[in-house]
């Protein structure tokens, strides 16, 4: 079975202090496991997407303006991946397997090539690490599921400034798609 990590949102403004709609100490504290699992995928060959929200000033039209403070603005450093994570991309990120893209919805089928991406791969198997467990990673799943991708999550290397709702999506993630939690 073809596996790909979905590495989800793991930037500055969603992980650091200052970050614009940070998770804050959860989000830090899964910078080495993030960084070990993305390693691991690296070095087996396997294909490793970086999917990175992006978002435009003032954009009236989007559904988060409603919802959040503006974030992950093109062209600003908030958007940077955070910590190691960053450095292992820089290193790696000319290698073919490596695939950085961007996406402007919660999920990281929205609108983007990704299932293109797996389906010329023969992927079938989905590995997801980053934040927020109950939001992107939450609806990436489910997007998985529904398109009969198996499902793999990584609960020391997803997180959420939410506690309560992280926990609901693990449990979620095995009881409703059938997903594996490692
Ligand atoms: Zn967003």
């Amino acid at each position: 079975m073809k596996r790909a990590l979905l590495n989800i949102d793991y930037t500055v403004d969603f992980v650091a202090d200052n970050g614009a709609l940070t998770c804050g100490k959860p989000g830090q504290d899964i910078e080495g496991s993030i960084v070990q699992v993305t390693e691991d995928f690296i070095d087996k060959g396997d294909y490793v997407v970086f999917a990175v929200d992006i978002h435009q000033e003032n954009d009236n039209y989007h559904p988060e303006t409603k919802l959040f403070p503006p974030h992950n603005i093109e062209g600003t450093k908030g958007r940077d991946l955070y910590g190691r994570l960053k450095e292992l991309y820089e290193n790696y990120k000319t290698q073919e397997q490596v695939y950085w893209m961007n996406k402007t919805r919660y999920s990281a089928f929205a609108g983007t090539d990704l299932e293109l991406k797996l389906r010329e791969r023969q992927i079938t198997e989905v590995h997801l690490v980053g934040v927020c467990t109950d939001i992107c990673i939450l609806h990436t799943a489910v997007d998985a599921f529904n398109k009969g991708f198996k499902v793999v999550i990584y609960k020391d290397a997803v997180a959420s400034f939410n506690q309560q709702g992280h926990e609901w999506a693990l449990g979620h993630f095995q009881n409703s798609i059938g997903a594996e939690i490692k």
